[in-house]
């Protein structure tokens, strides 16, 4: 779907179309002569402002048995000083603070991302690559290196991570044709953000893509770590996790 939304909003930006036809065929048809110079220009001519100032918090309601509480989360990088002024504005105005290891992972991910990941202009597209179609949105894209931010929990995670935030950022390096990667993982239970800038290894990225497709066509599958069965959100349907 994201392809296809994609080709259609980038046609009309380009120019290629003015409007969208009735007919489904020539519909699905839009966008087939959009090539790579064209998600470039897209890219280039974001407007992307480098001052822009990350979040100190976002709230949210959630309902407990005494009713509605408002919550608000406070963004790790804040100093001292105004983290306690935050704190004190909160409890005035009867407002839980609640910390990052008490939101589930995928939100705890998506927060702070908006309050710790750096700043670039970035752009989603479709890549054809042997009978596929893969579709990659990178947290940003320079002239010179494709950026990736994640959160993890803990330490003991990061590890696992680290290997396939690398691999991610070689396969869009792979695809968005850049020289670097910069991934940034932020461990919450130490509060601390590391970095890799690295050369992008395109053999990694081919040989990603040559074990997705060697599962796809032989549906044999490698099994995940123990752990990760038990954190899956498809446990109950799942047959092949561990019990
Ligand atoms: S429960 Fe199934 S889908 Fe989830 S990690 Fe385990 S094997 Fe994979």
């Amino acid at each position: 779907m994201s392809y296809l939304h994609d080709r259609l909003l980038y046609s009309l930006k380009l120019g290629y179309v003015k409007t969208f036809p009735r007919d489904v065929e020539k519909l699905l048809s839009i966008g087939e002569e959009i090539g790579f110079s064209d998600i470039e220009k897209l890219l280039r001519e974001q407007t992307h402002d480098d001052s822009e100032k990350p979040p100190y918090f976002v709230t949210f309601s959630t309902f407990t048995s005494e009713g509605p509480t408002k919550c608000m989360v406070l963004n790790p990088s804040l100093s001292p000083a105004v983290r306690d002024r935050l704190e004190k504005l909160a409890k005035k105005k009867r407002i839980s603070i609640v910390s990052l290891d008490e939101i589930p992972p995928k939100l705890r991910g998506e927060i702070c991302e908006d309050f710790l990941a750096e700043r670039y202009p970035t752009i989603r597209w479709n890549f054809e690559w042997e009978n596929y179609v893969i579709v990659g949105v990178p947290d940003g894209i320079t002239e010179d290196f494709v950026y990736e931010f994640k959160t993890t929990g803990s330490e003991f995670l990061l590890g696992y991570m680290e290997r396939s935030a690398l691999a991610q950022g070689d396969l869009y390096g792979f695809f968005f044709r850049r020289q670097n990667k910069r991934v940034q993982i932020y461990v919450v239970n130490q509060a601390e953000t590391y970095t890799w800038h690295e050369k992008v290894d395109t053999n990694v990225a081919i040989s990603l893509l040559k074990a997705f497709k060697r599962f796809d066509e032989t549906r044999e599958f490698t099994f995940p770590e123990k752990w990760k069965c038990r954190n899956c959100s498809f446990r109950r349907i799942c047959k092949q996790k561990y019990r």
